[in-house]
């Protein structure tokens, strides 16, 4: 079944913004930013979407179910390279953040929403990464999600707590044979109803942040309601909102008691927002690529529009903007890998420059979300009805780019972190 319900673009042109064309375009584009080892790594990731979409006729169409694929990435190691995973014996290579830009190109460009999910996942990841303490029912956990035999999920957001997340109102109460006892509400928990795996925080005194505590769940669990909540924008997304009810959590599952789950909360903000940052990069790229395309064949007025300045002039804005804000993350991403290497591990990076890291991760968040919004649509808005219309992933990337500035912490969020970090600047003085 073609994704399209009727055809609106021409046979020529439609046939030209295939995926090979477009990963084509990109990596003209990135050649001249990255090192060749980093390009390989990219063309191998668009060699597998490639090969995927062939050979399972995939249209990105409206009945198909993204979840159906991630098994079949999780085996080749695309969910997340965020981490060398020595602990699976899986000893990804390469891995770290610069590949996880690379992954994340070449995911993104295969179908964005498919990306979002599996950012979601490794949101669940990392902490687990973190904290497993190589207690056997954590390590199966983290298998689980990092090959794809489930995605994962992160429970942060309550329906009265979303920016104030270290203020919660589910509670976590501690039981005489250390196991805990979870009640209370979450919403907004990307991938939560497909999830075997949920990391989740409470606290054992309601909005007091200092008695935070973060738990693995098994979703099979009596305790554990999920329903959707549909988000239209991401239409093939399960979003989660969450009833914990006495769910019980064996001690072996805490990931961090009382008193540990603000600090755990707040060690993996870099790295998180900085992905989310990058899948920001993605989309603006994705959607350029498209309009490059387009507006190279489209004739009106008997020319390529690209012609017309009221087009190339805005295009070549889109394209110097996303590409010089890419050259900054990708110079980010390959300092953060230095630091990581240099002290041992992401973790044992000293707070004093973690904390430096924090601002500057908010700053790429918030710049980035403002690239994917403003790009995707003025991308979308440049091939006329070809850009609003079910032919191409075109309406994907305007959708997908109207919720980046609310997940991951909301713009307004990242500016007040800015601005305290503007403070901090001039108290040095
Ligand atoms: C598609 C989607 C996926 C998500 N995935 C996840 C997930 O996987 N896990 C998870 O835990 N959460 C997830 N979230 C939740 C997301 O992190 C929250 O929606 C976000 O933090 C904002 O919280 P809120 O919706 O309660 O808005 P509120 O916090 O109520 O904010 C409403 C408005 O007020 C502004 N505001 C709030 N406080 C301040 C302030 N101090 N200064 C200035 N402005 C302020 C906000 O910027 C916003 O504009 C997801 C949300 C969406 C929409």
């Amino acid at each position: 079944m073609a994704k399209f319900e009727t055809q609106a673009i021409n046979d020529e042109i439609l046939e030209k913004l295939n995926l090979e064309n477009r990963y084509n375009f990109l990596n003209t584009c990135v050649r001249p930013m990255v090192s060749s080892d980093e390009m390989s790594f990219l063309k191998q990731v668009e060699k597998f979407c490639l090969n995927y979409e062939n050979s399972k006729n995939i249209t990105h169409g409206p009945d198909e179910d993204i979840y159906e694929w991630i098994s079949d990435f999780g085996k080749e190691g695309y969910i997340s390279r965020a981490h060398k995973f020595e602990v699976l014996d899986l000893n990804y290579d390469p891995y770290e953040l610069t590949a996880e830009l690379m992954r994340a190109l070449g995911l993104c460009f295969f179908d964005p929403q498919v990306l979002m999910m599996f950012g979601a996942t490794i949101l669940a990841i990392n902490p687990l990464e973190a904290h497993h303490e190589n207690i056997p029912v954590r390590i199966g956990a983290l298998r689980d999600v990092v090959t794809g035999n489930s995605p994962g999920c992160i429970l942060i957001t309550e329906p009265e707590r979303g920016s104030d997340a270290t203020h919660q109102l589910t509670t976590c109460e501690e039981q005489s044979d250390g196991n805990f006892l979870l009640n209370g509400d979450k919403i907004f928990n990307t991938n939560a109803p497909k999830s075997k795996w949920a990391v989740a925080y409470a606290t054992a005194e309601k909005n007091v942040g200092s008695k935070m505590a973060q738990f693995l769940i098994d979703t099979s669990w009596d305790g554990w309601n999920c329903k959707r909540v549909y988000i239209p924008w991401a239409p093939k997304l399960y979003i989660g909102s969450e009833k914990l009810e006495n769910l019980r959590v064996p001690k072996e599952y805490v990931l961090g008691g009382i008193g540990k789950g603000r600090d755990h909360l707040f060690e993996g903000l870099v790295v998180e927002r900085i992905m989310i940052a990058t899948q920001n990069i993605c989309e603006a790229w994705n959607s350029i690529v498209h309009a490059g395309i387009y507006s190279n064949m489209r004739k009106q007025f008997d020319q390529p529009i690209m012609r017309f300045q009221g087009v190339g002039m805005l295009l070549a804005e889109l394209f110097a903007r996303t590409q010089t804000i890419t050259y900054g993350l990708l110079k980010f991403c390959v300092d953060y890998d230095k630091l990581a290497e240099k002290y041992g591990g992401e973790h044992s990076i000293p707070p004093n420059i973690s904390r430096t890291l924090v601002a500057i991760a908010s700053q790429f968040k918030y710049a980035c979300a403002d690239l994917s919004k403003n790009v995707c649509y003025e991308a979308g808005n440049l091939m006329g009805g070809a850009g609003l219309c079910d032919n191409t992933l075109m309406h994907d990337l305007i959708n997908i780019s109207r919720i980046q500035e609310i997940v991951g912490g909301s713009r307004q969020i990242q500016l007040y972190i800015i601005a305290n970090a503007l403070s901090s600047v001039f108290k040095t003085l």
